[in-house]
Order: C-alpha cells, then sequence, then structure tokens
C-alpha cells in the first residue's frame, strides 16, 4: 500500500469526483488544527505545534467533538487520503496526520518496526537534501518568499526526524530488552533445554546458549511479539542448507 496523499479541497475543481475515497480534515472536521497561523506566526509553526499536542496527547477537541487522540488517528484514517484546503506544498497539520496514521509504532515485531522507521528517516533525509539543494541555487526577489516556506518546511522535517530518531532509539532499546530477557531465561532453563538457538530473523548477539550440539533448539515465538519462548525438541541444530546458522555462530560473536 503506497503513502496516502493529501488532497486539496477546492470549490472550483471537482476534488470529490477524483478523490471519493477522500477524508474532510479542514478545519470544519473534527481533525482541525485548533492551532492557528495568526496566533503562531506561520504555517509550519501552526503545524508543530499541532503534532507536539496530538503525539503528547494534548490536542484539544475542535468544533464541538472530542479530543482527537493517536488511537483515532490510526483507527480511522489508516491508509485515506486526506483531503483539506491548504496548497499542496505548503505544510499542513494534515501531514502529521497522515504521519501519525501510517506510522509503524504499536507493531509487535520491533525488528520490523525498526526496519521501517530507518526507512522512513532515509526517506525524509532524501526530502530534506533536495529542498536544501533547491535552496543552494541563487534566490532572486520573487522566490523570497517559496524560498521562506522552503526553510520552514526543512525545519519541520528535521524536526520530524529528530522524532523518528528517538523512536527507533526506544525500538532498539525494546529489542536490547528482549535480548537480555531471553538470556535470563536461558539461564533458568533445564539442562536439557539449553543450547538455545534463534531463528531467522535472529537478533544480532541474542543467542542464548552454551552448548551448541543440544537436542532442543528454541524458537522467539513471534506471535506473542517475541516475548515468548518456546522450546521444539529434536529440531535440527543446522539450517537447511547444512551451514550453521547466524545463531549457532553466536557463542564466537561479540558482534
Ligand atoms: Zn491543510
Amino acid at each position: 500500500m503506497s503513502r496516502p496523499r493529501r488532497i486539496q479541497m477546492s470549490r472550483r475543481t471537482a476534488w470529490r469526483v477524483h478523490h471519493p475515497h477522500a477524508v474532510r480534515v479542514d478545519r470544519a472536521t473534527r481533525w482541525g488544527n485548533p492551532y492557528s497561523v495568526a496566533e503562531y506566526g506561520s504555517r509550519a509553526a501552526a503545524v508543530e505545534t499541532y503534532r507536539r499536542a496530538l503525539l503528547a496527547g494534548e490536542l484539544p477537541g475542535v468544533a464541538g467533538w472530542p479530543p482527537v487522540a493517536i488511537e483515532t488517528v490510526r483507527r480511522e484514517l489508516a491508509g485515506r487520503d486526506l483531503a483539506c484546503r491548504c496548497p499542496p506544498d505548503q505544510p499542513c497539520y494534515a501531514e502529521v496526520l497522515i504521519d501519525v496514521a501510517t506510522s509503524p509504532v504499536g507493531t509487535a515485531d520491533p525488528a520490523a518496526l525498526a526496519a521501517q522507521l530507518q526507512q522512513a528517516i532515509a526517506d525524509l533525509d532524501g526530502n530534506i537534501e533536495r529542498r536544501a539543494g533547491e535552496l543552494a541555487a541563487p534566490i532572486v526577489a520573487r522566490d523570497r518568499h517559496h524560498a521562506r516556506a522552503e526553510l520552514d518546511t526543512i525545519r519541520v522535517e528535521l524536526q520530524r526526524r529528530d522524532d523518528l530518531v528517538a523512536e527507533l532509539r526506544r525500538q532498539l532499546d525494546v529489542q536490547l530488552r528482549q535480548v537480555a530477557r531471553l538470556r535470563w531465561v536461558a539461564r533458568y532453563l533445564p539442562p536439557a533445554l539449553r543450547g538455545l538457538v534463534l531463528p531467522e530473523p535472529a537478533i544480532p548477539g541474542a543467542w542464548a546458549g552454551d552448548r551448541p550440539d543440544a537436542e532442543f533448539v528454541a524458537l522467539v515465538d513471534e506471535t506473542a511479539g517475541g516475548a515468548g519462548l518456546v522450546a521444539y525438541p529434536d529440531r535440527p541444530m543446522r539450517a537447511a542448507s547444512g551451514q550453521p546458522t547466524a545463531a549457532t555462530s553466536g557463542r564466537h560473536s561479540g558482534r
């Protein structure tokens, strides 16, 4: 599924005809931004304030609606194109809603999550680099307004990048804690069950056993979000190729 888009509503175009499934998020709806450009000085600042409030769970309700929470956004807007009145090249809180609705936070598999976050950060880096490249060209007077808007956008994207990096760090912490828990569990397993091997995708360094010749292989139970440990007696210790798995070589790796 490709990333949902922002659609510009306009009385002059038949936007609804072309985007029958888009969700309106303009100020007349519950998704509206309570922080105005007039009050916060610029579009970028108003959008940033919206993002921070939403992520902090402090977004006030608008237009008589109850407050919008992260869960509301994910439940109702995931996968949907969003329609508002802003020009597509200007910062808009609809982008925040798309970010939150498509955010992988809450997914069970921390490794997949970390990969998605890394991809999102790489995408942002691409955006930022492209905008900065455009700004590096000489700015003539009539472009000044556009250049300032681009700068605002870069600032917002850098902030979003910081947030993603913080989230990535948090997810890596979760994985490290899982590894620690596996090691702890392994220590208290009956001797016959020691020699744990984690299947692909193994968490690097997560191999917890001290008996690679053991008859038993324990697998991280992915259906339990990696939290469970399941022992399968008589599973071969080697991968089908006959090569030791990455996990069985864990004994030698301080990698
Ligand atoms: Zn907008």
